[in-house]
């Protein structure tokens, strides 16, 4: 580890995989043998691991990752618990197939399914319900960021997303801006800083029983090459990892940062 981590006072940081639509059965076992190696090489790490493949694969990760102390998360739910919604796949399923954690509000989503916080919000609400634990995306786009409204955006994705039930032990935020993702793009390290600071506020605005124990997490082209200094910015508790992390080399690069 070259240099300190930033992070907030007393939280394990979560570095999270987000394989999207990427990856079969033969690759998910391949990945995660090479990344178990790695980490025993490494003697562990101190960080919270989160891999969250497509649907397809929980169950056979859920198998190969038993005793690796990698956790297993989903990368959406239904806002219902079941019934007539074809395709969709709801939070206690994921929960049946192993998974501890489940991604939602991510921007692909919003833009691809026409997702909005209010629906986000009852998808946490499900989550929660489920027993789940949630990494909740918000981000703004590059026009409002341009605009200088990125701080008002992503105050109200929180303010919109956040159901009652939620609290720092069972939600993690992952600021992402959508610009920055998959594009090799991120902001300045300052901006990273300012957001995440504002995260933090706002949060403890929505629950007035505080933000301690709350883990932000930064998203968006997330590589070895820059996870140092991100991960070294006050504030910032871990990653949201989408392209680096189909390549176990690369994915235990990241999460090596937390070295034990
Ligand atoms: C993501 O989609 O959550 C993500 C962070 O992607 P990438 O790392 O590829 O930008």
């Amino acid at each position: 580890m070259s240099q300190p981590l930033g992070g907030s006072a007393a939280v394990r940081p979560m570095v999270v995989a987000n394989w999207k639509m990427n990856g079969l059965r033969r690759d998910s076992r391949d990945f995660v043998h090479a990344f178990a190696k790695l980490k025993r090489g490494a003697g562990g790490v101190k960080c919270d691991i989160i891999v969250c493949p497509p649907a397809t694969l929980l169950l056979e990760l859920r198998d190969v990752l038993q005793g690796s102390g990698v956790g297993l998360g989903g990368q959406n739910c239904h806002r219902a618990v079941k019934g007539a919604h074809t395709g969709d796949i709801s939070a206690e399923m994921l929960a049946d197939c192993g998974c501890a954690y489940v991604i939602l509000g991510h921007s692909e989503r919003r833009a691809d399914h026409g997702e909005t916080s209010e629906l986000v919000r009852e998808k946490v609400s499900a989550a929660l319900f489920a027993g789940l634990q949630i990494i909740l995306c918000v981000g703004e786009s590059e026009q409002e960021r341009d605009d200088g409204g990125a701080l008002r955006v992503v105050s109200q994705q929180l303010e919109s997303s956040l159901s009652h039930e939620a609290n720092s032990a069972s939600v993690a935020i992952a600021y992402e801006p959508v610009w920055a993702i998959g594009t090799g793009r991120t902001p300045s390290l300052a901006e990273i800083k300012d957001m995440h600071a504002h995260i933090r506020k706002t949060y403890k605005e929505i629950k007035t029983g505080g933000a301690n124990g709350l883990r932000v997490l930064y998203g968006g082209s997330v590589k070895t090459k820059n996870a140092a200094d991100i991960l070294a910015i006050e504030g910032v508790d871990g990653a949201l990892v989408g392209g680096a992390s189909l390549l176990a080399e690369e994915f235990w690069a990241i999460c090596a940062h937390y070295g034990s």
